[in-house]
């Protein structure tokens, strides 16, 4: 079926569109809930300093080390707030949490990930998935991948098969390799609600 996303009948179109495996009765249905119409990439990057508190997607990470910022530094709700406001058309963390404001010295980022999915909602968009890839050279991430993906779906109100959440190290090179820094890329596909 060939129809322009800027079509006004774009959805009515794509409701009558039937696609799937063949059901007995030739009637297949497709739902809306997982068609994506927006999407949005997000990255962030946050020294490491000396100290406990290290929290990744508002998971508390046991390290010798925690990241450092104005608020707890959770680069991953960082990112993915990003890819978030990416997708609605949002202005990006930076202008919607200045740094520079003191309501959100130490806050926890889950709280401002909170936020944004409200906004995102009230706009008219939900997530349908979310990808994330931490990069860190320490501590060991796997065991922490699915606490994270688990926490983050539930912020966002999604099946925590709909979170992917991976972990790569840097394999020694720049700040990241050396210890130094944590970083983190995200994307996520919005669908109309
Ligand atoms: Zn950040």
């Amino acid at each position: 079926m060939a129809c322009r996303v800027d079509d006004p009948t774009y959805e009515l179109k794509i409701e009558k569109f039937k696609v799937g495996t063949a059901h007995p009765t030739g009637e297949v249905s497709v739902s809306l809930d997982h068609i994506i119409h927006r999407i949005g990439i997000g990255t962030d990057l946050h020294r490491l300093e000396p100290g406990s508190g290290l929290r990744l997607g508002g998971v508390d990470v046991p390290h010798d080390k925690r990241l450092s910022g104005h608020s707890d530094g959770d680069i991953v709700c960082h990112a993915l707030i990003d890819a978030l406001c990416g997708a609605a058309g949002l202005p990006d963390i930076g202008e919607q949490f200045p740094d520079t404001d003191p309501q959100w010295r130490g806050v926890d980022s889950t709280k401002l990930l909170e936020k944004i999915v409200e906004r995102v909602r009230d706009l008219g968009y939900a997530a349908v998935n979310v990808d994330i890839v931490i990069h860190a050279e320490r501590p060991k991430l796997s065991p922490m991948k699915a606490a994270i993906a688990e926490r983050l779906a539930e912020l966002l109100g999604l099946d925590a098969e709909c979170v992917s959440v991976k972990a790569k190290t840097n394999e020694g090179v720049d700040a990241v390799g050396r210890g130094d820094a944590m970083a983190c890329t995200a994307i996520a596909g919005l669908r109309r609600v």
